[in-house]
């Protein structure tokens, strides 16, 4: 989508500080970390939110979470918090589906 701030990181076209990519998902570091380790992992692929998965495209996601698992456990992180807001009442700003991992300290209790 072409006004989407994550298409454009997808795209080059906004500068991010990349922690892994390959051809499905790209993980870069939040502009604004809430916790001392904070990373976005988003599917290329434009999909507003989590309500926008289906049967048709869920397999990106399990593919997002094996990229978490990997990517936590090369920066020897082996605990972490995942979340993802669907919605602006759920806190969603940026409407380009995306995974916060959320580590590196003890994170406040949340669920
Ligand atoms: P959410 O509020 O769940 O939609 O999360 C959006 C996240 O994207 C926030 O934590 C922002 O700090 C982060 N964010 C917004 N723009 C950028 C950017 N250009 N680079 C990295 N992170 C960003
Ligand atoms: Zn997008």
């Amino acid at each position: 989508m072409s006004d989407c701030v994550f298409c454009k990181i997808v795209a080059g076209e906004i500068p991010s500080k990349k922690a892994y990519e390959d051809e499905q998902v790209l993980a870069f570091y939040d502009i604004e970390p809430k916790a001392p380790v904070h990373i976005l992992v988003i599917p290329k692929q434009h999909l507003a939110g989590a309500a926008e998965i289906t049967a048709e495209n869920s397999a990106v996601v399990a593919h997002v979470f094996e990229v978490i698992a990997r990517l936590t456990r090369g920066l020897g992180l082996a605990d972490y918090r995942v979340v993802t807001n669907n919605g602006a009442d759920a806190g969603q700003t940026v409407h380009h589906l995306h995974f916060h991992v959320l580590a590196g300290g003890r994170l406040g209790e949340m669920a």
